[in-house]
């Protein structure tokens, strides 16, 4: 497979051609303001299987999915309590990813067969708007082979995937570099599952 670069800033046509590909099943590197994520639609298994493959990534270890705003959060979670959307209205768009029941319609490959979703709203304009255009969530862990560090630009993603995915989407460095802070809601509990930008004081 030839992995073809986009390059968002000069061609208006980059985001929509990216999510037809998105919507085919395709592997995209996407950029976001924590580090490049490798994307597939999580509503197909098939493409969210590739991701795994692509990165040498143990199927067990869940992926979060990347939504455009707070309200898709009922589509992918059932029961959706209060604090979600309190933590979204604070920290959204931004580097928070949340652990809540997945519903029915997010495919057991995308969360390594447990019964809870992680889900998040990047703060990054491109990655947005692709996911608008896509009409789905991306399904995204780093973009880089398992083991190896995060990427932050897209040189970095092409020394890792070049000939494994279908298109980079060059948007230029990311701001943070640190991967998100993951929380579950479950048990009615903010729980800190994975430290990063967002502390504990912050979230209190
Ligand atoms: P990564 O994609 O490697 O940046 O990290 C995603 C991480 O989020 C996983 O390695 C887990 O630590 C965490 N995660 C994702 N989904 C879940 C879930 N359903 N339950 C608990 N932790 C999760
Ligand atoms: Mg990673």
């Amino acid at each position: 497979m030839e992995t073809r670069i986009f390059h968002p800033e000069q061609d208006k046509n980059a985001v929509a051609e990216a999510a037809a590909i998105l919507r085919r099943g395709g592997l995209l590197g996407i950029p976001t303001e924590t580090v490049y994520g490798l994307g597939a639609d999580a509503l197909n298994e098939d493409a969210v299987r590739r991701i795994f493959e692509a990165k040498g990534r143990p199927q067990d270890n869940p992926l979060i999915i990347h939504i455009p705003s707070a309200d898709w959060l009922a589509r992918y979670c059932r029961d959706v309590p209060d604090a979600a959307y309190q933590l979204a209205a604070r920290f959204w768009p931004g580097p928070l990813t949340m652990v809540y029941l997945k519903s029915s319609s997010v495919p057991e490959e995308v969360t390594g067969g447990l019964d809870t979703v992680a889900v998040r709203m990047p703060d990054n304009r491109t990655a947005l708007a692709l996911i608008r255009a896509a009409g789905v969530p991306i399904a995204a862990p780093s973009a880089n082979l398992s083991g190896k560090p995060s990427p932050t630009t897209a040189d970095h993603v092409k020394a890792d995937m070049n000939g494994k995915i279908d298109v980079i989407i060059d948007g230029g460095p990311c701001n943070i570099g640190v991967e998100s802070t993951v929380v579950s809601l479950m048990g009615g509990a903010v729980t800190i599952l994975r430290p990063g930008g967002i502390t504990r004081e912050m979230l209190e």
